[in-house]
């Protein structure tokens, strides 16, 4: 009898690639120029050339399941509102990496992960990779945040992914380590709170003691405050899940926009 067919095992290996977790922010800095688009834009320039980037967003979010995006062809979701029309016309084309993805939901076995057809690339990966990666030729597929498993959870599971950086995948997080939408304020600094949360996780993640960042964002006060939901925290998890202890670990964009979203972002190479 044939060996079932692994898409896994058929991935070319490669040198070990590093990952990403880009605090997002405001959809507008896919189109406008600051320090955080054209921190993006060097990045992409300095990264070794992915073979595919695996990002898992904020904005894809599951209940009771963790879905991988087979599609061949991602749809560009432009899932905000209030925007101006320039910022709906933008695209990212890029191709999805079905047999990746197929990979992808091999290694999550122990977690049953599902495919998906549906989704496509929501605005905390495109407006991120539409300056990271502006001519969108690089193979993208997307993981969703199931809600219903606690942060520990989430660090274990993307641990079952770090082989991925071993097949000439990028992975990105994408989210932010302080998230308040209803606390933002234009032009003020950032609260007490929000810096107090970002520094003992930032601190956590400096000592490479990544359940204790999960546990931060599990409960508490600050916690409460700095993520009321939790989408825009559990990112974080899948970067730091998939480090290696060889990696070095630098932080970019270390600010504040609009007093209560943490604009920190960190790369592990
Ligand atoms: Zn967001």
């Amino acid at each position: 009898m044939p060996a079932p067919q692994s898409f896994f095992a058929d991935l070319p290996s490669t040198a070990r690639m590093p990952a990403i977790f880009v605090g997002h922010g405001n959809p507008m800095h896919a189109i406008d120029d600051n320090e955080y688009s054209r921190s993006w834009r060097r990045l992409g320039d300095e990264l070794p050339p992915p073979k595919a980037i695996l990002c898992v967003s904020a904005h894809w979010m599951t209940r009771g399941a963790t879905l991988v995006h087979v599609g061949r062809r991602p749809r560009t979701i432009h899932d905000f509102g209030g925007f101006p029309p320039k910022l709906y016309a933008q695209l990212y084309p890029a191709p999805g990496a079905p047999e990746i993805a197929q990979a992808t939901i091999e290694l999550l076995r122990s977690s049953h992960a599902a495919a998906d057809e549906e989704w496509g690339l929501d605005h905390g990966a495109w407006c991120v990779l539409l300056r990271m990666f502006p001519k969108a030729e690089v193979p993208v597929f997307q993981l969703s945040l199931d809600l219903s498993r606690p942060p520990l959870a989430h660090l274990a599971m993307a641990r079952e992914l770090k082989a991925l950086r071993e097949k000439g995948v990028l992975v990105i997080g994408s989210g932010n380590l302080v998230h308040n939408l209803m606390a933002m304020a234009p032009g003020a600094p950032p609260y007490d709170w929000a810096q107090e949360f970002d520094l003992k996780v930032a601190q956590a993640i400096d000592e490479r003691d990544f359940p204790r960042v999960a546990e931060a964002g599990s409960g508490g006060r600050l916690a409460r405050l700095s993520h009321p939901t939790p989408e825009h925290f559990l990112p974080a998890l899948y970067t730091l899940g998939v480090a290696d202890e060889r990696d070095e670990l630098s932080f970019f964009n270390a600010s504040f926009d609009m007093a209560s979203l943490s604009m920190r972002s960190f790369v592990l190479a």
